[in-house]
């Protein structure tokens, strides 16, 4: 890459080397627009992020020829999720017998987005800069033009024809561009953290729930990675303390983790996922486009965020594929119907999300309140497989699926 000195141009400047980011930039290369990705860090080895890689998401694997590269990454598949409630085993959701994919694979998300960037890097028309930051948007009169940036290099400015924002839930253009988001509110934050898995253990990715506590357990094989989670708001308090409440309650809710309970060490090795849920009312203005976490932060419920910000991604890439190939501006009301496109999918998981977090989460995580229980209606449902295959469909395969409709350079 070349070193910049001046202000630089571009067809495409996105911002962010998350999910989303990546996908728009490895489309819209692979169609021949020449892309820019901008991404802040100088690699992509984050902790505890999103890790679960839906059926929509190794739809579009297999559609852009990299799912034989993604089988070779680390990964655990996951066919079917029960919850223990109140010291009762109860089957939850269900991939078996789904088409085409039956299971779900966590997968690391820094090799998810290694492999993205060398299939990327094999592009011509890929230009994908770490530790490159995009400080503020550049606006000629009420159009975006481009974005300033910070690199190791210096500052400079980059114009773009269309510049998209894939910066994530803090996201510095959607503030820079005064778009306002709407929050939903949760009730919950989640402690991040990992035990040592032993063979004894059980095999399966499952979530304990009782009384004041709740607690999500990803098998990765070798660790348990544990999603714990506390009431909204809790985490500075719980950390002014020793983490010994937090390892008795690990235990407490799984025995079989007792023994190594003092493998939480410290505060230091817990991540704090703040919970937040929102949508921006208007994910464009001229010359500026925002998907995933950028335009909606989700809430963990179901593992959505990056399959989510994936299928924004193709839906950006199939619309402007074309027209970006082409040359001139980008007409706004391509903007909005990306937006048309996505809204609908991302509003219903949200309502259904909002809805697990008031009658199930916000109860469960009131110490005071009733022991858990599911109600007898539901737990004879769940006996069925179709049954359980809904929750499967609506979060593993989503809502309105998206399928890459852009080829190898048009
Ligand atoms: C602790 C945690 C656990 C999670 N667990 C799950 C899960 O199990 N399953 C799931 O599906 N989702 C999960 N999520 C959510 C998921 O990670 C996100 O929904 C998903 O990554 C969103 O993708 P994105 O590309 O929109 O944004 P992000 O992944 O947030 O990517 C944004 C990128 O932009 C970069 N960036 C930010 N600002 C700038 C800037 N100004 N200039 C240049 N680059 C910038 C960031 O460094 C980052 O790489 C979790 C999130 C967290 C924080």
């Amino acid at each position: 890459m070349a070193v910049p000195t001046a202000a630089e141009s571009t067809r495409c400047c996105i911002v962010g080397g998350g999910p989303a980011g990546m996908v728009l930039g490895l489309l819209l290369a692979r169609a021949g627009v020449p892309v820019t990705v901008l991404e802040k860090h100088g690699d992509f080895l984050r902790d505890f992020r999103g890790d679960t890689v839906h059926p929509s998401t190794l739809a579009i694997l297999d559609e852009l020829g990299l799912r034989e590269r993604f089988e070779q990454l680390p990964q655990h598949r996951v066919d079917h999720l029960a919850a223990i409630v109140g010291g009762r085993a109860q089957p939850i959701v269900d991939f078996r017998g789904l088409h085409p994919y039956g299971y779900l694979a966590l997968v690391p998300q820094w090799d998810f987005l290694d492999m993205l960037a060398d299939a990327g890097r094999k592009l011509p028309a890929f230009d994908l800069r770490m530790r490159h930051t995009a400080t503020g948007l550049i606006e000629e009169g009420a159009r975006v033009d481009g974005v300033h940036v910070q690199s190791p290099d210096g500052d400079y400015d980059l114009r773009a024809d269309l510049v998209v924002a894939c910066d994530g839930r803090h996201s510095t253009l959607r503030r820079a561009a005064g778009l306002e988001a709407r929050a939903y509110g949760a009730p919950m934050d989640v402690l991040w953290f990992r035990l040592p898995r032993s063979d004894s253990d059980p095999q399966d990715t499952f979530g304990i729930v009782d009384r004041g506590h709740m607690m999500v357990m990803l098998n990765r094989s070798d660790y348990w990675q544990i999603a714990f989670l506390v009431p909204k708001g809790s985490d500075a308090g719980l950390r002014a303390g020793s983490v010994g409440a937090l390892r008795e309650s690990v235990a407490q809710l799984a025995p079989f983790l007792a023994d190594r309970k003092t493998a939480i060490e410290s505060w230091a090795g817990i991540s704090t996922l703040s919970v937040q849920v929102d949508r921006l009312e208007r994910w464009h203005k001229p010359g500026l486009l925002l998907i995933g976490d950028a335009a909606h932060a989700m809430s963990p419920i179901g593992g959505v965020g990056i399959n989510l910000a994936i299928q924004d991604a193709v839906a950006a890439a199939n619309a402007l594929a074309q027209p970006l190939r082409g040359g001139g501006a980008i007409d706004e009301s391509l903007l909005a119907a990306i937006q048309r496109r996505r809204e609908w999918p991302v509003k219903v998981v949200q309502r259904v999300q909002m809805a697990m977090q008031k009658r199930l989460i916000s109860r469960v995580l009131e110490v005071a309140g009733e022991p858990p229980r599911v109600p007898a209606a539901l737990r004879f449902l769940l006996r069925f497989r179709a049954v359980r295959h809904i929750p499967a469909r609506l979060f593993g395969y989503g809502l309105r699926q998206e399928h890459v409709r852009t080829g190898r350079d048009g």
